[in-house]
């Protein structure tokens, strides 16, 4: 089968590969028919953080279940199904409490299980793992590409959105104009939230923001932008919402947070470790942080029933589609900044 692999920074290659196979009875294998190139593909694409040479890239599939090990109960062989960028089992401690990325048997899409960016994957603990799409919405194109965003972006909005704290009749502000962000804009507004304020550096994508229902959108850089969001909401919101992870966008986050307010993060941590915390703002004016990598298995079923009424719709966030030999170029344009979020489509 051909998928992509990572051979250095800025060098992404399409190969051909051994197509997986069922090795344990809980497995699945899918065929892809829909997936994407993630913003968080650009930290190792940039050489900011490690990844091996010659390791498959890619962890948000969707596709037709092709084959299923024998103790597979949830899907059958031609189901449409998608996947959150981890692997769980689903009946763990912590699967069970709603956190699927602490799974004590968990895994990703890369190495013999695929990657993500291929024609084939493997899903171990199908069961846990797959969400089924249902048969009547199983070949409705533009619903398959409002569905995918659940494999991520979407969830981890939603996530970041829930940890700030966001209800009705909320004020908040969501940091961060990449796909991440845009969909954390709509879920705010799913949950209800009267005001957003949202902060980011490209017009395109804050003119996007409005569509999915900010009500303010702030482009200004620094001090400035800390400034004119906390003016917009007298003072700073109750509720920010942090979808970037870079140490300057946490600075800005606690910037705008109202005393005894919330951040809620789900942006890989970058530069953080180095920069450290403001932890003595924060504690003066008792603010919160709370978040961390979205378990987005928790929320697929929830998200994709409003997908389906057609109350839910992140798809404009792809902005570009290639098939699978432009895996590659994908990365280029969202690296580039030509394309929000790439859609990959590997029959295309
Ligand atoms: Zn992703
Ligand atoms: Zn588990």
């Amino acid at each position: 089968m051909r998928a992509a692999v990572f051979q250095g920074p800025g060098e992404i290659t399409v190969e051909d590969v051994p197509k997986p196979e069922i090795e344990a009875p809980t497995d699945a294998i899918v065929r892809v028919t829909h997936t994407a190139v993630c913003g968080s593909d650009l930290w190792f694409y940039r050489g900011e953080s490690d990844r091996d040479s010659g390791t498959r890239v890619g962890h948000e599939p969707m596709g037709i279940v092709e084959e299923v090990g024998d103790d597979v109960r949830s899907v059958e062989p031609g189901d449409r199904v998608f996947a959150p960028f981890v692997v769980s089992c689903g009946h763990c401690e912590f699967c069970r409490k709603g956190l699927h990325t602490s799974c004590v048997d968990g895994d990703g899409w890369g190495g013999d299980n695929g990657g993500g960016q291929g024609e084939y994957v493997r899903s171990p603990h199908a069961d846990g793992t797959l969400v089924r799409v249902p048969d009547r919405h199983a070949d409705d194109e533009e619903t398959l590409e409002a569905i995918l965003p659940l494999t991520d972006v979407m969830g981890t909005g939603h996530h970041a959105a829930l940890s700030a704290g966001v209800e009705e009749g909320s004020t908040c502000i969501v940091i961060g104009d990449g796909a991440v962000g845009l969909c954390g804009v709509l879920a705010a507004r799913r949950l209800g939230a009267e005001r957003i304020v949202a902060m980011g550096h490209h017009e395109d994508r804050l003119d996007i923001a409005e569509e999915f229902g900010a009500t303010e959108t702030v482009s200004a850089r620094g001090e400035e932008a800390v400034e004119r969001a906390t003016e917009l909401t007298y003072g700073g919101a109750n509720h920010v919402v942090e979808c970037v992870g870079a140490a300057s966008s946490m600075d800005t986050a606690i910037g705008v947070c109202r005393p005894g307010g919330t951040v809620g993060y789900v942006g890989v941590p970058h530069g953080v470790n180095e920069d450290g915390l403001d932890l003595l703002s924060m504690f003066r004016d008792n603010i919160a942080l709370r978040g961390g990598v979205a378990p987005v298995r928790a929320y697929a079923e929830e998200l994709l029933a409003d997908v389906l009424q057609g109350t839910l719709d992140p798809s404009p966030i792809f902005t570009k589609t290639v098939d699978v030999e432009g895996v590659p170029e994908g990365y280029r344009a969202m690296d580039e900044r030509e394309a929000i979020k790439v859609l990959v489509k590997p029959e295309h």
